[in-house]
């Protein structure tokens, strides 16, 4: 396995090279950072010989897997970027229910590879995402009430430790590793492989429905009362954004603060009976339904946040919905809400509430919503609305947020791991980085800093 390490950069871009500024720019605008040197790699020997050199060196280490993390931490001035976009192949075994993907594949690479075969692993609902920090720090999606989080199917890995060692991780070796990678994030090493639990898919019906502002008070109260007693089967999520000119939308709304619900049935047949009570005594303005492959669903998104514009995401759990937290909602809606930003609500439960507490990482099992809001603007002198917005929007929340907060949506300054893990998860996953990582070289993440217990 061992690479001499001047072969391992030899792939290597350099401040002013052709090239290396493509390969520094991420999905946040924001986001302007120059790496020392950007080792591009295509396998495991070569991310190792990059921990060697950048240990030699005396360079500190990020990891780029998709380049999506809303905080851009793959990027870090001064330091060796490990490049994993050159590792994006998967290979599926339909029989075993299984994929083994890369730790630069993007979730396009992976359902390209597995929805073809009538399988799929639940990932997150935009594919240009990458696999790499989805996974690590959790990855839900359409599929998470019915089949749980990406990092629940993750059965085994291969990593490359800060000592330059590649190991393969799964339930009978190094298990508190695999817990580790389950949810802590980038902190333990370079993933170069993921394999991943597959499941069944088939087509799905899919509902869109916009309501005017004035009445998402109300559509909020019904999503909320109705979700508790939903099937697994049916996901449903809801988004205010500023409604496009689609002409199953009314024109008065066009460009206006609406509540959007997209709702999804696993399944061909039986989705509009499924939903057929949930808006019963609360009609859209506008709806838009129609049976998709569930490959196509998993594409609907792309687009929607595009990268290179500025963004600031911020995030938290809600145990419940009451009234108080509904009104908040919907004042950010009406106060601020800029033509690209969006404030999501999605629903928990289900299987991600069925795995236990311990199992993995992740932590927050027992929330309900989760509430995200991505302020999103083209001209650097939207940089303070951007935040202040979508902070705020989150700090008066405060009073109906659950514990902990979702590490792949936490863009916020000052939010420290501690708080995203809750103390007893941190004290686990600090003795663990103590053991695999005592110098904390993999830091350019929502850092555990290493104790050992
Ligand atoms: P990167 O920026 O490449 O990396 C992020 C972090 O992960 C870094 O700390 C990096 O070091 C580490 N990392 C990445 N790959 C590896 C690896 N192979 N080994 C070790 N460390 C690694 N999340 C959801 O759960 N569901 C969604 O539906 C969803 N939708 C999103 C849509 C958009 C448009 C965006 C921007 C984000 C979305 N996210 C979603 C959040 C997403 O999970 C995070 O942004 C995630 O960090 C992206 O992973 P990445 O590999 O692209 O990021």
């Amino acid at each position: 396995m061992s690479r001499p390490v001047e072969e391992a950069l030899r792939a290597a871009l350099w401040p002013g090279d052709p090239g290396y500024d493509e390969a520094r720019r991420v999905w946040n605008g924001m986001i302007d950072r120059r790496p020392a040197v950007i080792a591009r790699c295509s396998d495991a020997a070569d991310v190792a010989a990059a921990v060697r050199y950048a240990t030699a060196a005396g360079l500190a280490v990020t990891v780029r897997g998709g380049g999506h993390n809303v905080a851009g931490l793959a990027l870090a001035d001064d330091a060796l970027l490990i490049d994993l976009s050159p590792m994006r192949s998967v290979e599926v075994d339909p029989v075993r229910r299984l994929a083994v993907a890369g730790g630069g594949a993007l979730l396009a690479d992976l359902d390209g590879a597995t929805t073809p075969h009538g399988l799929a692993c639940p990932v997150g609902v935009v594919s240009e995402t990458g696999l790499g920090g989805l996974a690590l720090g959790g990855g839900y999606g359409w599929l998470a009430r019915k089949w749980g989080l990406t990092c629940d199917h993750l059965t085994a890995a291969e990593v490359v430790l800060a000592d330059g060692s590649t190991v393969r991780v799964s339930e009978d070796d190094r298990p508190e590793l695999l817990w580790g990678l389950r949810g802590g994030g980038g902190n333990f090493g370079v993933v170069t492989e993921f394999t991943l639990r597959l499941r069944p898919v088939d087509e799905v019906w899919v509902r869109s429905a916009v309501y005017p502002v004035e009445q998402a008070g109300d559509a909020l109260r019904a999503y909320r009362d109705a979700m508790p007693s939903q099937p697994d089967d049916l996901q449903l999520v809801g988004a205010f954004k500023r409604a496009p000119a689609a002409d199953w939308i009314p024109a008065r709304l066009h460009g206006q603060p609406v509540l959007a619900f997209t709702t999804v049935w696993l399944g061909a047949e039986g989705g509009p009976q499924a939903a057929a009570e949930l808006f019963a005594d609360c009609p859209p303005a506008g709806s838009f339904e129609r049976v998709m492959p569930f490959a196509e669903l998993q594409a609907m998104g792309d687009g929607s946040e595009p990268a290179g514009r500025r963004y600031y995401t911020t995030s938290g759990y809600l145990a419940d919905l009451p009234a108080d937290a509904v009104d908040v909602l919907v004042r950010y809606a009406v106060d601020g809400l800029t033509r690209y930003s969006t404030i999501d609500l999605g629903y928990f439960r289900g299987a991600v509430a069925r795995v236990d507490d311990d199992a993995t990482a992740f932590p927050s099992r027992d929330a309900s919503f989760i509430c995200s809001a991505s302020a999103a603007w083209d001209d650097p002198a939207g940089d303070e609305h951007g935040r202040g917005w979508a902070g705020g929007l989150l700090r008066d929340l405060g009073p109906w947020r659950s514990e902990g907060s979702y590490v792949n949506y936490t863009q916020r300054s000052g939010r420290s791991a501690a708080e995203v893990y809750g103390a007893h998860r941190y004290a686990r996953l600090a003795a663990l980085k103590a053991e695999v990582d005592p110098a904390n070289m993999f830091r350019g993440n929502h850092n555990i800093a290493p104790r050992p217990l």
